[in-house]
């Protein structure tokens, strides 16, 4: 690589160009079928995405806010329930629970970005919207699976549902078991940039239970479970062919991928060593697929500076907490004891960059921006 090239955080057309032959053949081969809408290739990636997650059933769906809303709705949430998740996560997680009539609650995080269980505890125990409270939703953000031990076995003990958030989580595991295959339903966003993207929208749903897989593949088609006849009200949430075709090809790689942003993750993690950073948090028992990389400390502006005048590229997931957010601010109930880790975490986070295309020069520049940047 040219010393003075830009190094992009996240790079989806490298993530096409590597399988290139094999994605323009594939899309030619949907194109030529005729059938553009759920067929054929659609339910070969459901099969393959299922055996991949190690569960029963995989639901093709249009996005990942989508997979969310459809496996809250097909567990059985809607109007007037609560769900118990973070703020520090992409918006749409918070959206989705809105989106079906639900409230959301949300709860503070653990030193590994991940829902705190002593939070979720407590608002468990002292539920803030009065007893509405009947699903949790943790989201295993980052690439790394939350304490899913603590996380599951509160849930039982207070009789409330579990859906997996795992839409930066494609191949990740807990106990050696992959993310997805726990909760009654997870959602997976197939978003371009995730460790999984499609080139357009697309999501997944996971789920163990047949009659769970039933529901959703009825939602994401108007209700449907014969042609033209609605058993219920669903809407269009529909995965298409050209993206399925394309998802195929880049499932069959995913391992690797992931293996390629793990060996990234290390290099950073030698570089850091002994630095003024925070470098990321190992959940123990969590096999973590680095979707992003995220460091910590005060002057993160100043680091984010000192990368860019290097052409390095970082970003920040997430500058605001959802509930400081204009559209949520005063009026999304918190879980007891507020949010400070997650306020706090929102001023020091910066995500380096990360994509299985990396090259290994790339990586050797950026550290050496870093060290610079940080010896001072
Ligand atoms: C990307 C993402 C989503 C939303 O997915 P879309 O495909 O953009 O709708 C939801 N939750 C998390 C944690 C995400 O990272």
């Amino acid at each position: 690589m040219d010393a003075s090239s830009k190094i992009p955080q996240t790079d989806p057309k490298a993530g096409y160009l590597a399988h290139r032959d094999a994605i323009d053949a594939a899309i030619h081969r949907v194109l030529e079928s005729g059938w553009y809408i759920l067929g054929s290739e659609v339910e070969a990636f459901e099969a393959e995405f299922a055996a991949f997650a190690g569960t029963r059933h995989a639901i093709g769906v249009a996005n990942g806010t989508d997979a969310l809303v459809l496996a809250l709705r097909a567990v059985g949430i809607g109007q007037g329930d609560a769900v118990v998740t973070v703020s520090h996560t992409a918006v749409a997680t918070v959206a989705a629970v809105e989106l079906v009539g639900a409230t959301p609650v949300l709860v503070d995080i653990d030193d590994a970005y991940g829902m705190d269980p002593a939070g979720l505890e407590a608002a468990l125990r002292d539920d803030p919207t009065g007893g509405r409270i009947k699903a949790v939703l943790p989201v295993h953000l980052y690439g790394q699976a939350v304490d899913l031990g603590a996380v599951l076995d509160m849930a039982e003990r207070h009789g409330v549902v579990v859906v997996e958030d795992c839409s930066q989580a494609h191949g990740a595991t807990w106990q050696g078991r992959g993310v997805g295959s726990f909760g009654a339903a997870a959602a997976f966003s197939l978003y371009p940039t995730k460790n999984l993207g499609a080139l357009g929208d697309g999501g997944i749903v996971t789920t163990g239970t047949h009659s769970i897989a039933a529901a959703l593949r009825a939602l994401r088609q108007y209700g449907w479970q014969d042609r033209y006849i609605s058993e219920t009200t669903g809407q269009n949430s529909r995965l298409d062919e050209l993206q399925a075709a394309i998802l195929r090809v880049k499932l069959a790689h995913l391992e690797e991928a992931n293996a390629r942003r793990q060996a990234i993750a290390a290099a950073y993690d030698q570089a850091l060593e002994g630095l003024p950073v925070e470098r990321p948090v190992r959940r123990s028992g969590a096999g973590h697929v680095f979707h992003q990389y995220v460091v910590a400390l005060d002057d993160r502006e100043g680091l984010r500076e000192a990368l860019r005048a290097q052409g390095i590229a970082s970003n920040v997931h997430y500058p605001t907490p959802v509930h400081l957010q204009p559209a949520y601010r005063d009026r999304v109930p918190l879980g007891p004891g507020g949010l400070p880790r997650t306020e706090r975490c929102a001023g020091r986070i910066l995500s380096l960059p990360m994509f299985p295309q990396l090259a290994d020069a790339a990586v050797e520049r950026i550290i050496s921006a870093l060290r610079k940047a940080l010896a001072r």
